[in-house]
Parts: structure tokens; sequence; C-alpha cells
């Protein structure tokens, strides 16, 4: 029907208009790509889908921490495995930014798409987690800024992962001033006891999966993976969008 055919060249019509990479600005979408949006590939295009500069999992076993420089880089940790996703290179330096102090959500969805891809392709099913948290904000800052980063990209991560997440459990008591350009003995000292356990873990959470938006020195993840660990928690794991590569 011709109503039909003109809804259908009006809707391409938005629809491309709509769909430019974020990084290139080129199309997202031809006639044939219409019916079919791979997750992650909402926001760009296949090209520059494949220079997303990712860690290459497979060599370093889905665990930054058998990397001898990000090991040697994070002393003093508490946490146990370390899957970041990259490192803090371009797209994710535009992004991140763009995603925690411009209120670009829709990247949220991206990172968790892409972090649960990499982390069901490359970590060992003995690996699997009985519960998600996410590294709270102190209810001051979460007033100013609104949301919680952190928390937008742990849920979503939970869901495709098929595990229980509890945004509720960990809460920041401690007002810190700004960490960047401390040292990690500088950010540890501003983070003791920083946090604190709002109820009990739920029975039998021996493997957590802790989720942050960057790792810079390790601190604050830390600092809560030492507090899990008094709490009773075996095992935990630090999951971040990106990671802060080390100065060599
Ligand atoms: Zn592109």
């Amino acid at each position: 029907m011709e109503w039909q055919t003109k809804i259908q060249t009006l809707y391409k019509k938005i629809l491309l208009s709509l769909s430019q990479c974020d990084l290139c600005g080129n199309n997202l979408y031809n006639d044939d790509l219409l019916s079919r949006s791979p997750p992650s590939q909402t926001l760009i295009c296949s090209s520059c889908f494949t220079d997303i500069p990712l860690f290459n999992q497979k060599i370093i076993q889905g665990d930054l921490l058998n990397w001898p420089a990000i090991n040697k880089a994070l002393p003093k940790i508490y946490f146990d495995h370390l899957f970041c996703l990259s490192p803090y290179l371009a797209p994710f330096t535009q992004w991140l930014p763009q995603f925690k102090y411009q209120g670009r959500f829709e990247l949220a969805s991206v990172f968790a798409n892409l972090l649960a891809q990499q982390w069901q392709n490359s970590v060992l099913k003995s690996s699997s987690a009985d519960l998600v948290l996410s590294v709270p904000l102190h209810i001051s800052k979460w007033q100013i800024r609104g949301y919680n980063q952190a928390h937008l990209i742990a849920k979503p991560i939970a869901k495709l992962l098929q595990l229980p997440y509890d945004e509720s459990i960990l809460i920041r008591t401690k007002k810190n001033k700004s960490q960047v350009g401390q040292t990690g003995s500088q950010r540890r000292d501003n983070l003791a006891k920083a946090f604190m356990l709002a109820k009990k873990l739920p029975c039998n959470t021996k493997h957590i999966i802790l989720i942050d938006d960057v790792l810079t020195t390790g601190s604050t993840a830390s600092e809560i993976s030492k507090l899990l660990k008094q709490a009773g928690v075996a095992k935990i794991t630090v999951l971040t969008v990106c990671l802060t590569l080390p100065k060599s």
C-alpha cells in the first residue's frame, strides 16, 4: 500500500539521520541493516569498532594481574582478579568523561555489552561469581551528579551475566577530596574506613564482582575488597571499563 511505503521511507530517513557513527560520523545503517543492530555497535561503525584498543585477554588469561607491569604497579591490593576492557586511550578518553560528566547514559550499555562479551569469551567458567556490586559514591557527590556511573554500568552487566546485583549493600561514609594527582599511599590514607556494609551479604557469597568505570591506583577497589573479605568473601574480581596504564 502506498501509505505504508511512505511511512517506511520516512522511517528510514529518520533512522539514517539519527545513526551516524559516534567516532567517524559515517552512517551506521544501510538498507539491509535496518533490522539489525548489535548492541555494542549501535553507536559506532564496524571499522571504528575494530579499532577499539581492547586488552588481549588471551595473553593475560583474562586477568590483568598476570601482567607483571600491572601487578608491580598495584602493590598491597586486596582483590584477586582484575578484568578491564581497555587501557584508558581513545575512544574511552572521549567517552568516559562524556558518560561521567555530561550525562551520555547510552554509553553505559555499550560498556556493559563489551565487558560482558569479553568476560564470557575469556574468563573460565570456574570464575563464576555469586554477586555483583558497584563502587558507591558518597551521598553528597551523588546528589550533585544525580547518578553513580559505576551503578549505571553494573546494572546491565549483572543482567547480561545473569547474576544478582545489589546497589544498597555498599555505602561510602567518608567524603573524599578529589583523588586526581594523589599518590597511591595518599589515596590509601584518604580511603581508610571510607566504606561500610549497609546490610549483611547474602549467605554463601564467596565470589563478588566489583564494578567501577576506571581503575587507576586500585586503592578504592582495594579498600572495598578489604571490607568484603573481612565480611567473609573469599574472592573479589574487579571489573572496570578502563585501566590507566602505569607509567613505565
Ligand atoms: Zn566509525
